[in-house]
């Protein structure tokens, strides 16, 4: 049995905690915050998501109050005029064997929380901020900010976008804002109208902005984001923003996007960052996955699915290993996770130019590419991103 320590109790640390546990191994989770939670509003998982949720044991969990869609739907936010359904309802999953769903954060950070809680060998350890770590040839320690020491066989920095274990391990500099803001509420779904209700992933193209909205919570609640590309550079995680701030930034909305953007209240402003897919995050002991290792923007709604990907590959890699194997079991990982990780970061970049935010010619040129594509074209399309790469009957 080896120990390892998890840096990060998000959605990729608690999976990978839950991986390693399933294989036999003892687990430290250090979160730095006094609670382990998850702030923020919805979250999209498509079948490759659903099928890690499976392995990891928490498939069934999730989708008690996930809202599984019928469709995923591109408007142009000018015209209101349809530009792509890409139908997910039967014929979808009958293809990729899981549905695509919408889901609240807490909704699938509470079933990962709570398979950890229910094992003895997962110790969750809140308000332990990782500071440092240090490495020889059999163990690695990890430091808090607090001065506490934790050893183990390996360490897995699962420290989110800001990653304190990937600054000491890559040193590869600040983050790349990529210039866009992002207004994000909740609203509760009897303030919305019947008539704007759809059981969809709706996203609503304008020039140099759009505005993407679905159910969540079973849903009670309609999430709801807007976003522009207004070169903006300081990084801003879940600042408070004003209604009307929201608004005079959307002003020439075809009606019905118009309409939802004024029912929302509690706006919340986010400035998105990613970085350049990199060829090594691993060194000896110590390694990354989720988005301290792989940040990406979250156009292609697959940061999440990414780092349930990244945590059942490290449970099947480590089962059975001696420790003195971790270093190279650890590189396997990388190995395998690398290629997929990087193509998924540089896809979520160019949906955001070349699929949302496009302007006059350009946009032009999107709506007739678009306009033809039947569902089986589609379902082609994403065929390598939602088919299940990961553990057995990959
Ligand atoms: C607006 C938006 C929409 C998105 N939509 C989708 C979507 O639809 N589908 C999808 O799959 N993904 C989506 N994503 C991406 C997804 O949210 C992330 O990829 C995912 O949360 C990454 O999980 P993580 O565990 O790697 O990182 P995080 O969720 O950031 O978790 C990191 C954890 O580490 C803790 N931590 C940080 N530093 C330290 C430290 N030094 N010591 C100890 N603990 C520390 C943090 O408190 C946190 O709990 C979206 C992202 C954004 C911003």
């Amino acid at each position: 049995m080896l120990h390892a320590i998890v840096a990060g109790g998000g959605i990729g640390g608690l999976a990978t905690a839950l991986a390693l546990a399933n294989n036999g191994h003892r687990v430290t989770v250090l979160e730095r915050q006094d609670v382990f939670t998850e702030v923020g509003a919805g979250i999209q998982i498509a079948p490759n998501g659903f099928h890690a949720l499976n392995l990891l044991g928490v498939g069934a969990a999730v989708r008690e109050r996930a809202v599984l869609v019928d469709e995923l739907r591109l408007l142009d936010a000018l015209t209101g005029e349809r530009l792509v359904v890409m139908p997910v309802g039967e014929r979808y999953r009958a293809r990729f064997g899981e549905p695509y769903a919408v889901v609240h954060r807490r909704d699938l950070h509470g079933p990962l929380l709570r398979a950890c809680q229910n094992i003895a060998d997962v110790d969750l350890v809140k308000g332990a901020a990782v500071r440092e770590f240090t490495q020889d040839a059999d163990r690695v320690t990890v430091t808090t900010t607090d001065g506490r020491t934790f050893t183990g066989d390996l360490l897995v920095g699962a420290d989110g976008i800001r990653s304190t274990v990937r600054a000491q391990l890559l040193d590869d500099g600040p983050l790349r804002p990529c210039g866009h803001t992002i207004y994000r509420t909740l609203v509760p779904m009897e303030r919305v109208p019947q008539r704007l209700r759809r059981n969809a992933v709706t996203l609503w193209a304008g020039p140099g902005w759009h505005i993407v909205h679905y159910p969540v919570a079973g849903g009670e609640q309609l999430n709801l984001a807007a976003v522009l590309d207004d070169g903006a550079t300081e990084a801003v995680a879940g600042r408070p923003t004003a209604h009307e701030t929201v608004l005079s930034r959307f002003p020439d909305l075809d009606p019905t996007p118009g309409e939802l953007l004024r029912l929302g209240e509690d706006w919340r402003e986010w400035v998105l960052c990613d970085r350049d897919p990199v060829d090594v995050w691993t060194r000896d002991r110590v390694t990354l996955m989720g988005d301290a290792a792989h940040p990406m923007l979250q156009y292609a709604a697959q940061g999440a699915c990414q780092a349930l990907e990244d945590a059942v590959v490290l449970g099947d890699v480590l089962a059975n290993a001696p420790a003195g194997d971790v270093t190279d079991r650890l590189a396997k990982y990388e190995e395998s996770r690398r290629e997929r990780a990087g193509r998924v970061q540089l896809l979520a970049r160019e949906m955001g130019t070349e699929l949302y935010h496009p302007a006059g010619e350009q946009a032009r040129a999107r709506d007739a590419m678009l306009r033809p594509l039947t569902e089986d074209d589609l379902h082609d399309k994403v065929s390598w991103l939602h088919a299940t790469p990961v553990g057995a009957g990959a």
